[in-house]
């Protein structure tokens, strides 16, 4: 049937009026591409709805989290296409799919081998670089700001080009340099909205604020427990201490999946602010990778980075274990708690459940935004700013929050629309 259309489809898999499972499905004249193929996973993986094209030509990625990329062996295993996206989202994402399959290997549709085909599969594409795809596709990522190797992907198809942002930060952080200004002409844009109802401070004030909190902590003689993401987050506050120059005397340790992602982010110097701050910050860190480790970390003071950013599990629970009911110590949390979390519950109540019993907390608790996200401002700074009055489609945010990103793009006589899971529009 497809063929008497003389127009391309895009179609809406996943991350509509939701955060997960982020799929986007372009097809023209019996052509296909993908771009992502996240899984939602709270308590049960759950993939999009729809996981084959017709004719299939290759998956684009924007960037490792697996709300983007925890589908891609599934998808690589099922077709004979090639991956899209820089050799340091190739890398994390291997890692990240990795580690989500030794939590949930039993409820995931595809085998531990499938992982490999992220990295046999991939064509590295750089930032800027133009790949044709089949007949009728071409490809080029821009670069997100979001978190080491993200991408925005452009893709034309039926003469039009399509972007979609992925997350994206609009501002430069230590870690990451900010998503690419002055982005070419597009006709539709697929746009993130996780934070069109929130404005941050400024960058250099919630970094102070935060260097301050860990200070106070460390000056009484506390230790210093930041559960953050393995990716981005970590290397970020790493990076953070490093240009701050916190005190020598003062050690800071990483653990978990986060000891990992380092090595993976020092081989992409290229994706990263500045990769001699980052050799730097890496230098002065240590490695913790036993229980002994641990326990030493505790003993002796000092900072540590520990996964799961919201105190899901991960190290993160033995160190709350060790510090909750020490008053010189201090918990920084520093991403967006959702609610239900642990860390929403110690961030609320100064309590915190783990297992069976509920935790008083003695151990100071702060909490600081240093976001990998876009707030408000820096959306519509970005997508304002784009040419060829595009189109805009609202994803990956709460239903409010892709409403109220329609709805500020609306006030500014722009066309936007909030699809529905598995809508369609022809152009
Ligand atoms: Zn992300």
């Amino acid at each position: 049937m497809w063929k008497f259309y003389a127009m391309a489809k895009l179609t809406f898999l996943g991350s509509c009026r939701e955060i997960g499972r982020s799929a986007f499905c372009l097809e023209e004249h019996g052509e296909s591409v993908l771009v992502d193929q996240g899984v939602k996973f709270v308590d049960n993986p759950v993939f999009p709805d729809r996981i084959s094209a017709t004719g299939l030509q290759g998956v684009a990625l924007t960037h490792a989290h697996l709300d983007h990329s925890g589908g891609i062996p599934l998808i690589l295993s099922r077709n004979d296409v090639s991956l899209f996206c820089t050799p340091a989202t190739r890398d994390l994402s291997t890692l990240l799919v990795e580690d989500m399959f030794q939590i949930a290997k039993a409820r995931l549709p595809f085998a531990h081998k499938d992982i490999a085909l992220v990295h046999r599969r991939c064509q590295s594409t750089s930032y800027e670089e133009t790949i044709p795809l089949g007949r009728e596709f071409e490809l080029t990522l821009f670069n997100a700001g979001h978190i080491p190797g993200s991408a925005m992907v452009s893709v034309r198809a039926n003469g039009k080009r399509i972007l979609f942002t992925g997350d994206f930060n609009s501002i430069e952080t230590q870690l990451n340099a900010g998503a690419r200004k002055n982005l070419p002409k597009h006709d539709i844009v697929v746009t993130e909205s996780t934070y069109s109802q929130r404005l941050n401070a400024k960058r250099e004030e919630i970094e102070a604020e935060f260097i301050q909190s860990v200070l106070e902590a460390l000056e009484r003689g506390g230790t210093v427990l930041i559960p953050a993401f393995a990716v981005g987050r970590s290397q970020e506050i790493m990076c953070i201490f490093e240009k701050c120059n916190l005190p020598q005397k003062y050690t800071v340790y990483v653990d978990g999946l986060a000891r990992m992602v380092n090595e993976v982010v020092a081989k992409h110097p290229g994706y990263i602010a500045s990769p001699q701050s980052f050799e730097r910050a890496l230098k002065r860190t240590e490695s913790i990778v036993s229980d002994k480790d641990r326990l030493r970390a505790v003993k002796n003071g000092g900072v540590i980075i520990s996964p799961a950013g919201m105190l899901k599990g991960g190290p993160s629970h033995m160190y709350f274990k060790m510090l909750y009911d020490d008053s010189k110590s201090s918990i920084v949390l520093v991403s967006f708690q959702i609610p239900g979390t642990p860390g929403a519950e110690l961030l609320a109540k100064k309590k915190m459940t783990v297992g069976n019993r509920t935790y008083d907390v003695a151990a100071d608790v702060r909490f600081h935004h240093l976001s990998s996200h876009s707030d408000s401002a820096g959306l519509m700074d970005v997508l304002e700013k784009i040419p060829g009055d595009p189109q805009f489609y609202c994803v990956h945010g709460e239903p409010d929050s892709c409403d109220a990103l329609a709805k500020k793009l609306n006030d500014i006589g722009r066309q936007a629309h909030v699809p529905q899971l598995n809508e369609s529009i022809q152009f």
